[in-house]
Formats: structure tokens, C-alpha cells, sequence
């Protein structure tokens, strides 16, 4: 039976209700850190807090995007989630190649060679120190998604080696594959390259496309079967809200409703309430379909893309 993967171990489908499907509950050291301290999100109690302030607005799942080697912690996430009645997904994979240094083994080894690295992940379990030393120790928690990331309107040679990875990993253990997006950009040609490695359209979803809220641009994207993951609902620096619920309205006129879903991804401490931020992991949930039924979306599409599309994204 097909389950998802958190970091307490795996449940049903069923268990997963409100998610969502991108956000950052940890995040210390790595490259995104070194150049913004603001990106940092290091106090487990701090955390904590943060994600029962979201299970109180009825969030139920959430899943955190930090990849290997950029700040990902397994133990503190497990420490952060524990009696929160929250469901925490950890996932595996790698962010664009710019927050690599030379120094990372992703430089250094063969596609063959990170590909075993990453699969013994999904089978064993996450590396409680991202395969950064020489002693290697697997927790018990496994991957619920692999990720890759592309540049801004580029692939560099070490992104399209990573999405050879991503795409090798997954055609072994049928994880499914969430990407980043820089601006919204290379959305189509993610989603080709995936597919013509044989991967299903359905195992695939699309970071950030809502940063480049063009109805026409993310028709091509969703054309390919793929799904798309928004995340700018409150981020007016990006665009006005808006955009993102017309699009949402456009594309589910569309018939494309099964095939979006929404994360905060507040990946920034001064996002965050209980490190005296906003608006805070709370807002989605206690906020957002509210809002959405102000801009007239309907019940129906607010269930798909905050219930029943991550039930069907995520289970392997
Ligand atoms: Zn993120």
C-alpha cells in the first residue's frame, strides 16, 4: 500500500488533511545562510511554537523543502514536530546549483554515484548530517518527496546532472518530485525533461510557478499533466494576491484544479511570529480559504488544492 512519509514514520492518505505543501520549519548553516542570516530558522522551541500555532488555525500537514546539504537537520525536525499533532514531511534531493560550494560532494562525485547516495536515503532513511563527514547514520525517517532546482530562465551543468539524479532516484523508488522554480522560470522544460525520463506527469509538481503569475505560461506547464505548487499569497514584494487567485479561478475554469496546490514556504525567520515575524505558518490555514472565497473561488477547489491533491501527490 502506498503511504507518506513524515519524520514520526508513515501514515495513510487519509491522514493528511489542510497541507501545506511547502515551508521551512528548520534551516541553519549551508549557503542560502551564509548570505542572508535572515534565512535562518534555528531554535527547535522557536519552531515548535511556530507549527502549534498552525495546527490551532487547522493546518494539519506540512511539508518542509530543505534539501541536502543547504541547512536540513532530520533530528531537529523531529524534535520541532513532536506533540504538535502535526504530520512534518522531510524530503531529500538538492536546491539550484548557486548554494553549492565547489567544496560539495554533488561537484565531486558521478550522477551514478549521487544517484546510490539519494536512493539509500528513500530506502534507509535521511542522513542525520547530510553526507557532510565520514560516518554515515541513517535515522529512521524517510524522504516524502525528492527535489531539484533550476536558475533564473538557465539550467546549469550542474542543475541538469542533478535532475538526472532526481529522475534516476525516482524511476528506482517511484518518490515523487516537487522542483524549484527561480522566478517561475524553466517550469516547461522541468517538466519535459522529467517526462521524457519516463516519469509519470502525476509524480511531478512544479515550485513557484505563481512568481511568474502568466496565465498563458503556466497553461504549457500544466498542459504536461504535471502539477503546480503557488506560493505567493502574501508576499506583495512578488505580486498582489490577486494575481494568484486569478489564476487559480482562470485554470480551474480550465479543468485544471486537481492539478494545484499552496505552501507558504515563509523560509525566512522574519516570516515567522514565534521569532517575531509575520504573517507566521498560521496564516494559510487560518486565512487563505477565507480569502479565497472572497475572491469567488469555490468550495470544491479550495478542498482540491489544500486536501485532496496533495492525497494523491504524495503517497508512494
Ligand atoms: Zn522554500
Amino acid at each position: 500500500m502506498k503511504t507518506v512519509k513524515t519524520v514520526l514514520g508513515e501514515i495513510s492518505p487519509e491522514a493528511l488533511g489542510f497541507t501545506d505543501i511547502h515551508d521551512h520549519v528548520f534551516k541553519s548553516g549551508g549557503m542560502e545562510v551564509i548570505e542572508d542570516k535572515d534565512f535562518g530558522i534555528e531554535s527547535i522551541e522557536k519552531s515548535h511554537q511556530e507549527l502549534l500555532k498552525f495546527k490551532a488555525a487547522g493546518g494539519n500537514t506540512m511539508v518542509d523543502m530543505q534539501p541536502l546539504g543547504v541547512g536540513r537537520s532530520i533530528n531537529a525536525m523531529k524534535e520541532i514536530v513532536k506533540d504538535t499533532g502535526v504530520n512534518l514531511i522531510a524530503i531529500t534531493g538538492f536546491h539550484r546549483s548557486s548554494l553549492y560550494d565547489k567544496a560539495h560532494f554533488v561537484h565531486r562525485y558521478t550522477t551514478d554515484q549521487i544517484t546510490d547516495i539519494i536512493v539509500s536515503e528513500v530506502e534507509k532513511g535521511i542522513e542525520v548530517n547530510d553526507f557532510c563527514g565520514p560516518i554515515v547514520q541513517h535515522s529512521d525517517a524517510k524522504p516524502g518527496l525528492i527535489k531539484c532546482g533550476t536558475s533564473y530562465y538557465k539550467i546549469t551543468p550542474l542543475e541538469r546532472k542533478l535532475m538526472q539524479v532526481v529522475a534516476n532516484v525516482s524511476n528506482k523508488t517511484n518518490i515523487p518530485i516537487k522542483t524549484h522554480t527561480h522566478i517561475g522560470t524553466m517550469g516547461v522544460e522541468q517538466a519535459k525533461f522529467f517526462i521524457e525520463q519516463g516519469i509519470k506527469p502525476n509524480k511531478i509538481c512544479i515550485g513557484h510557478l505563481d512568481r511568474n503569475a502568466d496565465l498563458v505560461y503556466h497553461q504549457q506547464v500544466l498542459s504536461k499533466g504535471v502539477y503546480v505548487q503557488y506560493d505567493c499569497v502574501a508576499r506583495v514584494k512578488y505580486h498582489p494576491l490577486i494575481d494568484t487567485m486569478n489564476l487559480i479561478k482562470e485554470l480551474s475554469a480550465m479543468g485544471y484544479a486537481d492539478r494545484i496546490m499552496i505552501g507558504g514556504d515563509w523560509g525566512r525567520s522574519s516570516y515567522l511570529q514565534a521569532y517575531g515575524g509575520e504573517p507566521g505558518f498560521e496564516f494559510i490555514p487560518k486565512y487563505l480559504p477565507d480569502l479565497m472565497r472572497q475572491y469567488g473561488i469555490g468550495e470544491d477547489i479550495i478542498q482540491k488544492i489544500f486536501i485532496d491533491n496533495p492525497k494523491e501527490f504524495l503517497p508512494y
